[in-house]
Parts: C-alpha cells; sequence; structure tokens
C-alpha cells in the first residue's frame, strides 16, 4: 500500500521550489503526494512559516495527524526544519527517529444574540473593540466562576503555552514551556488609573478554570472583535464570552535533535 503525506505551502518561490524538490524525493521513496485531506494520509507536511502553518490549520480544521514544517518563511517557529535538510528529514522519517510534540489549543464560546458561537486558536483567542482601538473595552472579568475586576483597556489576549512567543510575548507576557498545561492572559493596554483599575501583568490559569469576559456596556458602540491566530470575527449584543483550554490538541513532528528552549535562544535571544 502507497503511504500518502500531504504537502501544503505558501505562494513564495522559495516555498514552491523546496515542495518540487520534497515530492520528487518523497515520490522516489514511494511516497504519494496529495493535497487534500482524507483518512489515508498520514503526515502533513507544511512549507512556509508561521503564518503558513497558522492557515493550515484553520484551513483543514485542526488536523489529527501529525504536521511537520520545513521554514520558509521569517521566524519560523513552529517549524522544524530548513529547506537544506530534506533528506535528513526523509531519513529520519522512515526510519521513525522523531517524537511528537503536542500542543495545546484555546477556546472561546461567544453568547451572543441569543446563540452560542466556538472559536478555537493554536496561539491565542484576543479579545477587542472593533473599531481598531479607536475607544476602549471594559469587561467584567471572572476566574472559575469568581469575580475578579472589571477590566478596561484595548483588550485581553489568552494565549496557549504555543502561542507564548507570538503576540503574548510583544505584550509582555512570558515565555512557557508547551509541556506545561495553562492559558496566559495578558492584557493589551490596561488603564491604571483612579478612573480605571485594571491588572497589568498576565495571568496564568490552570487547565480546568475558564474565564468569563463580561462586556460592560452593551449599548450598540460596545461590538466586539474575537480574534484567533491572525484571523478575525466581530460580534454585537455580546452577553458573555468564556475562554478555556480546548480538548484539540495539534500534534507537530519533531526530529530527535530538538529542543524548545534551544529554539527559543536562537529565535529570540
Ligand atoms: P503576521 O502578522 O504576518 O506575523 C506575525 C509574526 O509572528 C511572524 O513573524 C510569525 O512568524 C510570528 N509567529 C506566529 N506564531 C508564532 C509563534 N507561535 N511563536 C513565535 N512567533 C510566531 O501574522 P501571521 O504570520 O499570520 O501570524 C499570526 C500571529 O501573529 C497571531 O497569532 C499573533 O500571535 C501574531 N501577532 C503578533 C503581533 C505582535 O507581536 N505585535 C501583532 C499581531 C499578531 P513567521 O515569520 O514565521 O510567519
Amino acid at each position: 500500500m502507497q503511504r500518502k503525506i500531504l504537502i501544503y505551502n505558501s505562494q513564495t518561490e522559495n516555498s514552491i521550489s523546496t515542495k518540487e524538490l520534497l515530492s520528487k524525493k518523497l515520490i522516489e521513496k514511494n511516497f504519494t503526494i496529495v493535497s487534500e485531506l482524507d483518512s489515508e494520509v498520514e503526515l502533513i507536511v507544511c512549507i512556509g512559516g508561521d503564518g503558513t502553518f497558522l492557515d493550515l490549520i484553520h484551513e483543514f480544521d485542526f488536523p489529527e495527524i501529525p504536521i511537520i514544517g520545513i521554514n520558509t518563511g521569517h521566524l519560523g517557529f513552529f517549524q522544524e526544519i530548513m529547506p537544506d535538510r530534506l533528506d535528513e528529514f526523509i531519513d529520519n522519517y522512515i526510519n521513525q527517529k522523531y517524537s511528537i510534540q503536542s500542543m495545546q489549543t484555546v477556546m472561546a464560546h461567544v453568547y451572543h444574540n441569543g446563540t452560542c458561537e466556538e472559536l478555537k486558536g493554536l496561539n491565542e483567542i484576543i479579545i477587542a473593540s472593533n473599531a481598531n482601538y479607536a475607544y476602549s473595552v471594559h469587561f467584567d472579568i471572572s476566574i472559575g466562576g469568581s469575580f475578579i475586576e472589571r477590566f478596561s483597556g484595548d483588550g485581553l489576549l489568552v494565549s496557549t503555552p504555543a502561542g507564548s512567543t507570538a503576540y503574548n510575548y510583544s505584550l509582555g507576557g512570558s515565555i512557557v514551556d508547551p509541556r506545561l498545561r495553562l492559558l496566559q492572559a495578558t492584557p493589551i493596554a490596561p488603564m491604571n488609573t483612579t478612573a480605571y483599575r485594571s491588572f497589568t501583568s498576565s495571568i496564568l490559569l490552570p487547565p480546568d478554570l475558564s474565564m468569563e469576559v463580561k462586556p460592560v456596556d452593551n449599548s450598540s458602540k460596545v461590538k466586539i472583535t474575537i480574534a484567533f491566530d491572525g484571523f478575525s470575527k466581530f460580534f454585537d449584543n455580546v452577553s458573555n464570552i468564556e475562554v478555556s483550554l480546548s480538548e484539540t490538541n495539534v500534534k507537530l513532528l519533531r526530529l530527535e535533535s530538538y529542543d524548545f528552549w534551544s529554539k527559543v535562544k536562537s529565535k529570540f535571544l
């Protein structure tokens, strides 16, 4: 039986030529290359940067099979290898010299207009205003059912450990080892004055507690944007948003040389 591998790539010249070369090498080893996901596909290869990786996750609705990233983008935090290591990857894959890194995801249940919509992110869920930060938002925040505070500012970002190195890090949030099961809520431009009191540092949530965010002023002005991994949706009449760890995991194929903290050092320090 032929073994099927799906290759997903960005449209840069480097990604397209890497895909052609990799396809040729895999076909020589008796693999079949496909672009549609079905139950016989055993591995997805993602050629591009982290943005391409996030596009893939959302386009295929958080696939359950392992994914390996080949970095032809800028940062490539999710991506495992550079295009000059294709032979090493194929050899390691055939000889099962790899491990699977399981990445947690975060979900938001958005209650609005009498319905509930679920959104998911591998990096993060952001709850903000919908006018390019033209006005501040005011949220009543509860954790595990306990009221914590009324937050005022641009918004709130809730990141997974995988997303802790993305927007969360730019906001001053902590880098989290993906072996830890937690969510990190980081404020975006919190207002901390005599008029408004908002937390200014990140809050870490254990896996079994959710964060409840209730827009305070539900007038027509208060329209909410929920952003997830670089995508966004606008909502009006939002009564409540519940953010929690999702049961869905994304599996990354890592070669034996992979080490999270070495990757952090090479990309950030
Ligand atoms: P983008 O705006 O084109 O790229 C944002 C940058 O974040 C890229 O350099 C990307 O890497 C990198 N990145 C994405 N996920 C990462 C992760 N888990 N760890 C470290 N770096 C990561 O948008 P995009 O490429 O579609 O990515 C969407 C993400 O951008 C969102 O999930 C959010 O976290 C991030 N973002 C960051 C800021 C900020 O830092 N101020 C603002 C908005 C959004 P590549 O170069 O390899 O693609």
